[in-house]
């Protein structure tokens, strides 16, 4: 990481730049309020910091000793006035802020009546970003694949009603990309792009993707150890793309017989990923637990475990839905976990400003 002076001209920082390509690496820059900072992106191991230290305009050069240095915490303070953590903003939804966000829709989009229908119930139970799965990852081949597995056309069509739906109730749309063959198609109409769980070490889709410069919901393999996590992350960041929502939606469980949960919801994650990165950390109890009766307790807890927000799988008839149909919950219920979400949110948030 090289930190210029805060008087450092474009001039001095486009030689520093120019420097770090004759060792063959890429210069990721981020300007701060205060300063600019510059990253190393490939092999630093052969990089002489002691001859950026002595640049003109450069005040330090030193190594970050982690394998995710552009969402490190220690490069994030340097640019993030506040708090050092990033804030992400969607129009008027911020992501990351003071508010807590939450995403809620069907697991699956089925139909355009449904999609409008469950927006317009999600919207009145306070979420501000429309779920909804167009390309689903499903471990059988015979089972609903969603509308983009029918063809392009329906690909299209299901994402337009996702956008309708967002505009008609003012929320931000979000929905997952699985190939890069969808990301073109898939950044046209969503304000989010996610990445499942099966996808975390794609790197060709997350180089694709943060080439996009949208921001990215980026879940969590359920088998990844967290730094290797991070570490994945860290291709999304090094396209120039730092709006990165980090999301823990359980692991493997472990042992034998009944767990009683779909995955293991690693709450532990939360303040650690918040400590290691600046990046918002959001939580998705629903996959995470598999049960709809544990959504409540387990999205009480992830608040206070400090995630940013929630994403929560709802639909108004939840026997209806052709995918996930045990864990969802309707937006009733949705209404009832963002009423309790929001307070433990402000309660965790007031906790920390008296530490
Ligand atoms: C989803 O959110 O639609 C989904 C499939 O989740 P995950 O990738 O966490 O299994
Ligand atoms: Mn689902």
């Amino acid at each position: 990481m090289i930190v210029m002076k805060a008087e450092a001209t474009k001039a001095e920082i486009d030689n520093v730049v120019k420097e770090i390509h004759k060792y063959g690496l890429k210069a990721d820059i981020s300007h701060g309020e205060f300063r600019t900072v510059i990253g190393l992106v490939g092999d630093e191991t052969k990089i002489p910091f002691s001859h950026f230290a002595v640049l003109p305009g450069v005040k330090e050069a030193f190594m970050i000793e982690t394998p995710y240095k552009l969402i490190s915490k220690e490069y994030g303070k340097q640019f993030h006035e506040v708090a050092g953590r990033r804030v992400i903003k969607i129009g008027d939804i911020t992501i990351g802020g003071d508010e807590p966000v939450f995403i809620a829709g069907p697991c699956a989009v089925e139909s355009r009546q449904q999609v409008m229908r469950i927006a317009e119930g999600i919207k009145k139970a306070g979420a501000q970003v429309l779920r909804g799965g167009i390309f689903k990852p499903r471990s059988s081949v015979h089972s609903f694949q969603g509308l983009g597995a029918v063809g392009w056309e329906q690909a299209e069509e299901a994402l337009s009603w996702l956008r309708e739906a967002g505009d008609k109730y003012d929320m931000a749309v979000i929905t997952e990309v699985r190939g890069e063959t969808q990301v073109d198609l898939v950044a046209k109409y969503v304000d989010i792009m996610q990445i499942g769980t099966r996808n975390m070490y794609d790197q060709d889709l997350l180089v694709s993707v943060g080439r996009k410069h949208k921001p990215v919901l980026y879940k969590r393999h359920f088998g990844a150890g967290i730094e290797e996590f991070l570490s994945f992350a860290e291709y999304i960041a090094a396209e120039d793309n730092k709006d990165i929502i980090l999301c823990e939606r359980g692991i493997l469980p472990l042992g034998k017989g009944k767990n009683f949960t779909r995955y293991t919801f690693d709450l532990s994650a939360i303040p650690v990923i918040e400590k290691e990165t600046y990046l918002p950390v959001l939580a998705d109890p629903s996959h995470a637990t598999g049960r709809r009766d544990l959504i409540f307790s387990m999205s009480c807890a992830a608040m206070a475990a400090g995630a940013c927000g929630l994403m929560i799988e709802t639909h108004y008839n939840p026997a209806e839905s052709l995918v996930d149909s045990q864990q969802m919950i309707t937006p009733e219920e949705l209404g009832e976990v963002i009423t309790a979400a929001r307070s433990i949110h402000k309660l965790v948030a007031s906790a920390r400003n008296k530490e």
